[in-house]
């Protein structure tokens, strides 16, 4: 199946001069859904993950199906006061100002192996700030799986020394 065909992009949003990529239509119908849940689950299927991390929000519409399909949990990783128990915070920088994200301080246990999924890849900014909380808990990252890479951007030289995979790559 070719998901990049699936893939709708808009122009100038939220910004100008933005080709945002829209994944709701591979969302929508079930037989895609089905596909990218298995493609991610098969890049995972022998690294022994333990629970799937998955960033607000469209982490958790990719990621949840793919800990699902594995027989593994997930974990939401969230914008700061959403989640109700006791968090640790990662801030760090974008181009314009500082973003925070938690994760709740129970969620992980010291040694488990942990995959992150994620829609998109684009300066790596996130995902780092995932992996961030997770070392900080005590685990391991084994994998970090996208189901878009925009690969100009220069994520994975971010991310240097983690497992990157993506199944759609725009270069
Ligand atoms: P990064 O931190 O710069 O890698 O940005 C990745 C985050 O921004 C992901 O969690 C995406 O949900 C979001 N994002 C950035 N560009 C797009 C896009 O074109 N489509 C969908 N999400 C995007």
């Amino acid at each position: 199946m070719d998901l990049r065909k699936e893939i709708r992009e808009i122009q100038d949003f939220p910004k100008k001069g933005i080709s945002f990529k829209d994944i709701t239509p591979l969302l929508q119908d079930g037989k895609t859904l089905k596909y990218l849940t298995k493609e991610f689950a098969s890049q995972l299927k022998d690294l022994k993950v333990d629970v799937i991390v998955g960033p607000e929000a469209r982490g958790f519409l990719v990621g949840t199906p793919v800990a699902y399909e594995l027989g593994i949990g997930f974990v939401p990783v969230r914008k700061p006061g959403k989640l109700p128990a006791e968090t640790i915070r990662y801030e760090y920088e974008l181009e314009y100002g500082t973003d925070v994200l938690e994760i709740h301080q129970d969620a992980i246990k010291p040694g488990q192996r942990v995959a992150i999924v994620d829609d998109l890849l684009a300066t790596g900014g996130t995902v780092l700030a995932a992996t961030k909380l997770i070392e900080e808990l005590g685990g391991e990252v084994v994998s970090l799986n996208f189901l878009i890479e925009l690969g100009f951007l220069g994520g994975r030289d971010v991310l240097k020394g983690y497992k990157v995979e993506s199944l759609v790559i725009y270069e």
